[in-house]
């Protein structure tokens, strides 16, 4: 291996912890909820992968997770010797990534920060790192290196502000896999597609970091070889926000992904149902499960959550989209958010009942979360509706972060905890795992008919 001159640390603050100490013990006998937490946990950061790729050959690169900041962890990084750290870390763990930061700098090692919550709060995290970047990373991060080395290093490197940084199907690369530590994963991520045109008032996803784009289908053919090069039998996530917005490209992907022996995950508006041949692909290409923004069983709550009212006028087929789709024998996991203004003591029954008809194979709860850089953030704020200026270790999607219309902050975290309980019931999800097995049996049986 060629001597390398320089040597960069990149490193994921990965796992979420949820703040609510009566939820986490409820979540500690909850099938679902626990299973859903490890998985998040033992998916690697995609980003860092991928500028990993990006680096200038005199550069040696180290790709490392801490789950949990100990010294051990802390001496670990330390003895690499980095001349530069990066970070990339989700909201939730922003103030311990801060931390830690200012403790690498005080010791005179560069400070790197990238990825969501810095990209929508670039001035906050200014005083934390010597450089941070805003956007996508791909053509930013050979220039940074390039200017660390030459002791020029810029405080802001924006691919938003500057679009001589926003990423083209002819700039890309294979993400790094073979930095990763491959048996401790239990999944691994791919990204095929990049934000979401429906915008959501919530979703920070969806345009933070870029606006909607599509990879090339030769790209992801190569990106997909390098995932069997380190893992012959692969379960994969893919790293977007909505997959299947293009239904004539996604075909395409479908096709590609058939060719491969894997199965996979991703997450998908519930338009899919309305067309019968990207299902038929979409269950011939192994895809395991959905995860589906259902967002709320009462209509009334979609009224202006996406830019033209597309998901409000979506709800009256909800129930018969979800049918559809399991009937191809592809598990739909159905999200609901609570704690929207027109959510009262009912919606909470209300959507109980909407998941038991609904037969969902798996569901997830999250309480409503104003993410810095969403519109819905804005709103709050201009209300004077947030709870504190900086809340942001609570935003781990079951904490309560904002004064609710209907409820006290109290009510609301307690028919929530409710709801947790009877959802997650270990009889319930018996039930609905039940159920959609029925649904395979059906599908085996009516292809043999
Ligand atoms: S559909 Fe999903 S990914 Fe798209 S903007 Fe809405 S919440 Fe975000």
């Amino acid at each position: 291996m060629l001597k390398k001159d320089f040597k960069a640390v990149l490193v994921s603050m990965s796992g979420v912890r949820v703040y609510n100490q009566k939820l986490l013990q409820l979540g500690l006998t909850l099938p679902g909820f626990v299973d859903r937490s490890k998985v998040i946990a033992s998916l690697p950061s995609l980003g860092l992968l991928t500028i990993a790729a990006h680096s200038p050959d005199n550069w040696a690169i180290l790709y490392k997770e801490l789950d949990a900041i100990t010294e051990a962890s802390i001496d670990d990084i330390l003895n690499e010797a980095p001349d530069l750290i990066a970070f990339s870390s989700l909201t939730a763990r922003i103030n311990e990534t801060y931390a830690l930061a200012d403790r690498f700098r005080q010791m005179g090692i560069t400070v790197v920060m990238g990825g969501l919550h810095v990209s929508a709060l670039p001035d906050e995290a200014m005083p934390h790192a010597d450089s941070v970047i805003q956007g996508e990373g791909e053509l930013i991060w050979p220039e940074l290196l390039t200017d660390f080395q030459h002791n020029r290093l810029k405080p802001v490197y924006s691919s938003l502000t500057n679009k001589q940084y926003a990423y083209r199907v002819d700039c890309h690369k294979v993400p790094r896999y073979d930095l990763l530590d491959i048996d401790k994963y239990n999944r691994l991520t791919l990204q095929t597609t990049r934000g979401c045109p429906l915008d959501c008032v919530f979703c920070a996803a969806s345009r933070t970091i870029s606006s909607y784009k599509k990879k090339p289908i030769a790209q992801i053919d190569r990106e997909l070889a390098a995932i069997f090069e380190v893992w012959q039998r692969p379960f994969i996530e893919l790293a977007d926000d909505n997959t299947f917005v293009d239904k004539n490209w996604s075909k395409e992907l479908l096709r590609l992904f058939a060719s491969y022996r894997m199965k996979w995950f991703t997450e998908t508006d519930i338009s899919i149902a309305q067309d019968d041949e990207l299902l038929e692909l979409l269950a011939a290409s192994n895809c395991a499960q959905v995860l589906i923004g259902l967002e709320t069983a009462q209509a009334m709550s979609l009224t202006g959550v996406d830019r033209n009212n597309w998901k409000l006028r979506q709800f009256d087929t909800y129930l018969k989209s979800i049918e559809k789709i399991q009937s191809y024998g592809i598990s739909v996991n159905g999200c609901f958010i609570l704690g929207f203004d027109t959510d009262t003591k009912e919606t909470f029954s209300h959507t109980e009942q909407f998941i038991k008809a609904s037969h969902l194979s798996e569901v997830q709860l999250t309480v409503l979360t104003p993410f810095p850089g969403t519109a819905l953030y804005r709103q709050l704020k201009q209300q004077n509706r947030l709870l504190a200026d900086t809340y942001w270790d609570k935003c781990t999607l079951f904490d309560v972060t904002f004064t609710p219309a209907n409820f006290t902050v109290d009510e609301l975290e307690s028919s929530f905890q409710e709801l947790m309980g009877s959802v997650y019931a270990r009889k319930t999800v018996a039930e609905r795992k039940r159920t959609f097995k029925q649904t395979l049996t059906n599908k085996i049986t009516s292809t043999h008919a």
